[in-house]
C-alpha cells in the first residue's frame, strides 16, 4: 500500500502518521521525492481502513500495491535511485562502464587490463576471484589471491572493483570490494541474498538464466527487506530455444524494468551474447534501450583467456565500443 502525502505536511505530521503505522505492525519506507513524500507501507495492510487514510487532512492519495516486490517498486519510490560507488554513479540519467577480465588470472594480466580498460574510459573493473563454472574441471579463480590482485589493481589504478561472491562464508574477504556481484546462478540463493541485505555494500544482481523479471525483483527484494537498497540489476540474456547465441540477450527487460523499479539497471553484453563480435553491437543497442551501464568483458590475449575468452574484446576493442556507446547516449539524451 503506498500514501502519497500532501505537499508541505510538516514534519511533525509525517512522523505522527508513520507512528500510527509502525503501531499497526507496518514498516514505513519513505520516499521523500522534489515533488511529492510517498510512504510505502509493507506487512499486512489488510486491516488498515483507506476510506479512513483518505480522509486525513494531510494524506493526497492512498492505493493498494498488488506487485509482490515493494521496496524494489517504483510506486513506492518514484524517483530513480542513484548509486554511488567512489563519486561514480549509476542510475538517474548516470551512466557507467564496468570493464575487465572473466576471471583474475595472475598479476601481469589483471593490471594490464585494468590499466587497458581505464584508458578506454571505463570507470570500474571487474574480475571474478570465486567463478562458478558448469564443470568441476574447469578454472575455479584464484579466490582469495584473485581478490587481493584485484586490489592491487585499485590501488594502481584507482578503480573502484566489482567481483562476485559465491559463499557467504567468504564475506570478510570482500571488506574493501567496492561492489559484490550476485552471479545468474545466485540470483534466487535465497540465504545469500538476505546476509548481503545486511551488509552496507552495492550489490550488482544479474538475472538467472531462467528467470523472470519478477523474480529478478524479488531477490532484489531480498537483499532490501534486510535494510541495503543499494542494488545495481543486470540484464545478461536468458535461456531460450536459440542456441547460435550463448543466451538471448532481453533487452525489452531495460525499459520494462525501469517502469517497475526505481533500481538502476545494466545490461552485460557478453554472457548475452557469448562472442566477441556481437558484444560492440548488443552494447550500442543496450545503451539506446536506456541502460544506466554496461558491464564487458576485456582481456588482454583472449584466445588464451582461462575463461569465457570467446566473448572477451581486446581493451583496443572496447575503446571502440566505449566511444561509440557515448555517441548513442549523446542522441539518446537529446
Ligand atoms: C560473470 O560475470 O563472469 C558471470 C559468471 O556472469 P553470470 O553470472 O551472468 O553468468
Ligand atoms: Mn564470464
Amino acid at each position: 500500500m503506498i500514501a502519497v502525502l500532501k505537499p508541505g505536511v510538516s514534519k511533525q505530521q509525517m512522523e505522527n502518521l508513520i507512528m500510527w503505522f509502525k503501531g499497526r505492525g507496518l514498516d514505513v519506507h519513505i520516499s521523500e521525492g522534489k515533488y511529492q513524500t510517498v510512504l510505502g507501507l509493507i506487512g499486512d495492510t489488510s486491516k488498515v481502513d483507506i476510506d479512513l487514510l483518505n480522509g486525513l487532512e494531510i494524506i493526497e492519495s492512498v492505493k493498494r500495491i498488488s506487485d509482490p516486490f515493494k521496496s524494489a517498486n517504483r510506486k513506492f519510490h518514484p524517483d530513480d535511485t542513484i548509486i554511488d560507488v567512489s563519486g561514480y554513479k549509476i542510475g538517474g540519467g548516470n551512466f557507467q562502464f564496468i570493464a575487465g577480465p572473466c576471471s583474475v588470472e595472475n598479476h601481469d594480466q589483471i593490471l594490464e587490463v585494468a590499466q587497458g580498460v581505464k584508458n578506454a574510459g571505463a570507470n570500474l573493473l571487474r574480475g571474478g576471484a570465486f567463478k562458478p563454472r558448469t564443470s568441476p574441471y574447469d578454472f575455479q579463480g584464484l579466490k582469495g589471491e584473485g581478490i587481493e590482485l584485484l586490489l592491487e589493481a585499485k590501488q594502481k589504478t584507482g578503480m573502484p572493483i566489482v567481483t562476485e561472491i559465491m559463499n557467504i562464508n567468504n564475506l570478510d574477504l570482500y571488506e574493501q570490494v567496492d561492489v559484490i556481484q550476485v552471479g545468474a546462478r545466485n540470483m534466487q540463493n535465497f540465504d545469500l541474498l538476505k546476509e548481503l541485505g545486511h551488509t552496507g555494500k552495492v550489490i550488482l544482481l544479474k538475472r538467472g538464466l531462467a528467470n523472470t523479471m519478477k523474480e529478478l525483483l524479488m531477490s532484489a527484494e531480498y537483499i532490501m527487506a534486510g535494510g541495503n537498497e543499494q542494488i545495481i540489476l543486470c540484464e545478461r540474456g536468458i535461456r531460450t530455444f536459440e542456441t547460435y547465441t550463448r543466451n538471448t540477450l532481453d533487452l525489452a527487460a531495460v525499459p520494462m524494468l525501469k517502469e517497475l523499479t526505481h533500481l538502476p539497471v545494466i545490461v552485460d553484453p557478453s554472457h548475452a551474447t557469448g562472442m566477441a563480435r556481437l558484444v560492440k553491437p548488443m552494447a550500442m543497442a543496450a545503451a539506446a534501450a536506456g541502460a544506466d551501464g554496461l558491464m564487458i568483458e576485456v582481456h588482454n590475449d583472449p584466445k588464451n583467456a582461462l575463461c569465457d575468452g570467446a566473448q572477451s574484446v581486446t581493451p583496443q576493442e572496447f575503446a571502440d565500443i566505449a566511444n561509440r556507446v557515448r555517441k548513442i547516449r549523446e542522441v539518446i539524451q537529446q
